[in-house]
């Protein structure tokens, strides 16, 4: 704790554990990180922390951080210095690039990452010459992103946390923010008790966030289209459609409407359990008690049918026309700090920062930025052979061409070069903040990681990722600083942008992402031209300098105004935002009239002040002016087909999902098909070794098994037992196979919200 009489220096840095953006205010004495409080000034936290930010100190000095660089040599870790590190891993880094081509070279980023450490790995996959560049929102919310940007136009929440005050009702499906959003649940409470809004909480599990729910429903798992097929029927059967705001904004809600008449309440019932005088009342509640908001989190997204679930959930807002308002909107919760900016700065196989498409538009846009050119850009890039089946590919063809996902990687290890269409056999990995404790768990994955020549893992603590029985060389583990020992912004699910200062040195012979990523860059040969225009200082990168580039390329999604400085004044002055609108007053002269972190799109330059967009889309003046129209979709579309909603409940995977297609894949390979035991689960969730030594762990391989299990109505609670099973802990618990089709108060409270300590027990944490 603080130590009397030595002088304090007070840090403002942002937690690290999820997307509400919670300010921490450390306090520093003698370089020491003593003490900690949560920002009283702050308008996301107002001085609450939840239990994982009040420990967020821990993440800094807990006792299982990575001291210094280690390498495998014959199965056993020795420690070596930095810079003999750097030119070890790139000597092999060439050596690879020169047998088998640049997309021989697997690079993972992290959702931890500050803005600025996404974008510059983004970069350094571009100038290396490989598009396989991915991070964690691949096994996330990357169904959000597909599912509301062609619904709507952006990727991302419409309003923000603290609007959800404004709202007259809430629907939360998928969700449980009283759990892994608490901070945010503050602002929905405030709705709740302050605004008198109804809390309608749509989910499978009676959740601690369903107990201060007005109205609990439980559905099927698995069933949210028919839910929300169901609520529309009752709205369009009794006319409470917004028919003005359909008629002048929306494109498609005819063949909605055609779809829908399908999804009587007798059918929605005997599909999802939910009573049709419940949905009637839901429905009613949403599109009459306005203005209203559909908050959603992973129990939406993790699905087979995630991107169509989203959709679903966008056609029912539009239908009833809340978008555009305050107290409206989509609200969705995404999972780590920093996962919204991560995907926005193009750690994502399929684009460059900030959405820009591999095209050939979209690489001289960057190649401008860069001031490189885009010819030179592209000799980075290999031409790749015909072999086999596959085509063979200009160096311009496989620049455009999407690399490899997070979730398909190993096919690339494992699979003979002629079967792989994407890119060529991978021979290396670079894993930055990724964690990646599933891989150690997954047949495919495990094989395929001790087939790698190289294995990089820089990383702030020892993940399992690195520490692989079966490798005996060339796995290299460095010490990588948390995102509160480097100074940088952090994109929260509100699209706001925060900067946090560095609170203190990085721990040991930590190092932060930005000064291995030039050190790299400088071994590779490429670091002239990759930060010719970003400053270093005493041997530092500046993190400054990589978001004034940022803004400079960022006019595609209005990342253009929110320049270190205004940022700065913003943590600066965080008690003069208003806690509703996040609006400071106009006649202030350092944050003047600015909403709170610049939300994008903050368009222009940061001299041309834009105060940034708090609620994305204006419903609020007419089209002709700029106002916004949508688009209703619903079903999966795939191969230009598009798949009614009937067919998109039972396709068995979408497009952009990755980690339950993944899962699902494992599961068919083992034979199970869809009356999947709960011993079967467990022989899944022992792979690997029987004691599971993780929570990541849990979290991560689970959490796909789960979602697969919830599309399927085996409940949650079937995993509970097979995770019981696994770990030969005494007296499993009952196991509920039969759905729940109701919510009765009786059977609700065989659900209690915290099973008992004996069902999550986990050995080993
Ligand atoms: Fe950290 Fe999220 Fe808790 Fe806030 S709500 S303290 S950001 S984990």
């Amino acid at each position: 704790g603080p130590q009397p009489g030595v002088p304090v220096t007070i840090k403002k840095n942002i937690c690290t554990h999820c997307s509400v953006g919670c300010t921490v205010t450390a306090e520093v004495q003698n370089g020491v990180w003593t003490g900690q409080e949560p920002s009283w000034n702050s308008p996301i936290n107002r001085g609450t922390h939840c239990a994982k930010g009040a420990a967020i100190r821990e993440l800094v000095h807990g006792p299982r951080r990575l001291k210094y660089p280690l390498k495998l040599v014959d199965g056993e870790w020795q420690r070596l210095s930095w810079e003999q590190a750097i030119d070890e891993i790139g000597d092999k880094m060439l050596e690879i690039r020169e047998k088998a081509g640049a997309d021989s070279m697997y690079i993972l980023g992290s959702a931890k990452f500050t803005n600025e450490g996404a974008y510059l790995l983004r970069k350094f996959g571009a100038f290396w010459g490989t598009n396989s560049v991915d991070h964690q929102a691949r096994i996330c919310h990357s169904t959000t992103v597909a599912g509301v940007a062609n619904t709507w136009g952006y990727g991302a929440q419409t309003n923000s946390y603290n609007d959800i005050r404004n709202a007259k009702t809430m629907i939360i499906m998928g969700g449980n923010p009283a759990e892994a959003h608490p901070i945010s649940m503050q602002h929905v409470l405030a709705g709740k008790e302050v605004n008198r809004a109804n809390l309608i909480v749509i989910d499978p599990r009676f959740t601690r966030t369903a107990a201060h729910a007005t109205e609990y429903v439980r559905l099927r798992a698995g069933t949210d289209i028919p839910v929300i097929w169901g609520m529309l029927w009752h709205i369009f059967q009794n006319g409470w459609e917004d028919k003005e705001f359909i008629r002048t904004r929306v494109y498609g809600m005819d063949e909605v409407r055609k779809e829908v008449e399908k999804w009587t309440p007798e059918e929605v019932e005997r599909v999802s359990g939910v009573p049709g005088e419940q949905l009637k009342r839901v429905a009613y509640l949403f599109s009459h008690e306005k203005p209203s908001t559909l908050i959603w989190c992973m129990g939406a997204t993790q699905h087979t049918v995630g991107t169509a679930n989203v959709r679903a959930y966008c056609t029912l807002v539009l239908a009833t026309g809340n978008i555009g308002k305050p107290g409206t909107g989509a609200n969705i919760f995404r999972g780590h700090t920093n996962v919204q900016g991560a995907t926005d700065l193009g750690l994502d196989v399929t684009s460059l920062p900030l959405y820009y498409g591999l095209t050939e538009g979209g690489w001289k846009h960057w190649s401008r930025v860069w001031e490189v050119e885009y010819e030179w850009l592209q000799s980075r890039f290999d031409e790749v052979p015909a072999i086999a089946g596959r085509k063979a590919r200009s160096r311009k063809e496989n620049m455009e061409t999407p690399g490899i996902t997070s979730t398909r990687w190993f096919d690339a290890v494992n699979l003979p070069a002629d079967e792989i269409d994407q890119t060529a056999p991978l021979r290396g990995m670079l894993v930055m903040g990724h964690g990646g404790n599933t891989v150690t768990r997954i047949p495919e994955m495990l094989k395929a990681v001790e087939k790698l020549e190289l294995l990089v893992v820089a990383d702030p603590h020892a993940t399992t990722f690195g520490a692989l029985k079966n490798r005996r060389n060339g796995t290299y583990l460095l010490p990588i600083a948390t995102s509160l020992e480097c100074d940088g912004s952090r994109t929260a699910s509100n699209r706001s942008l925060q900067w946090g200062e560095k609170i203190v040195e990085p721990a040991f012979e930590s190092r932060n992402d930005y000064d291995v990523i030039y050190d790299f860059a400088a071994k590779l040969g490429f670091a002239d031209q990759m930060f010719k225009n970003i400053g270093r200082e005493n041997g530092h990168v500046l993190a400054e300098d990589v978001l004034r580039e940022i803004n400079r390329g960022g006019f595609s999604t209005g990342y253009c105004g929110q320049s270190p400085e205004r940022l700065k004044a913003h943590m600066r002055n965080q008690h003069k935002f208003d806690l509703v609108t996040l609006r400071a007053p106009k006649d202030d002269p350092e944050v003047g009239g600015d909403y709170y972190g610049l939300p994008w799109p903050c368009w222009g330059t940061p001299e041309m002040k834009h105060p940034g967009s708090a609620i994305l889309y204006r419903t609020d003046i007419p089209v002709w002016e700029g106002g916004g129209t949508f688009r209703a979709r619903f079903g999966v579309e795939r191969n230009g087909e598009t798949l009614l909603a009937e067919d998109s409940y039972n396709v068995d995977s979408d497009l952009t999902d990755g980690y339950p297609e993944m899962t699902f894949g494992i599961l068919k390979k083992l034979g199970w098909d869809r009356d999947l035991r709960p011993e079967e689960l467990a022989t899944i969730l022992r792979v690997g070794g029987d004691k599971p030594d993780s929570v990541s762990w849990a979290t991560d391989l689970s959490g796909g098994i789960q979602r697969v299990c919830m599309d399927h109505g085996v409940m949650f609670y079937g995993n509970a037992k097979a995770r019981a099973v696994a770990w030969n802990l005494p007296d499993p618990v009952p196991v509920h196979r039969e759905p729940i089709y109701t919510s009765r108060p009786d059977l609700v409270a065989q659900y209690p919200t915290r099973p008992d300590e004996r069902q999550f027990r986990m050995p080993n944490v």
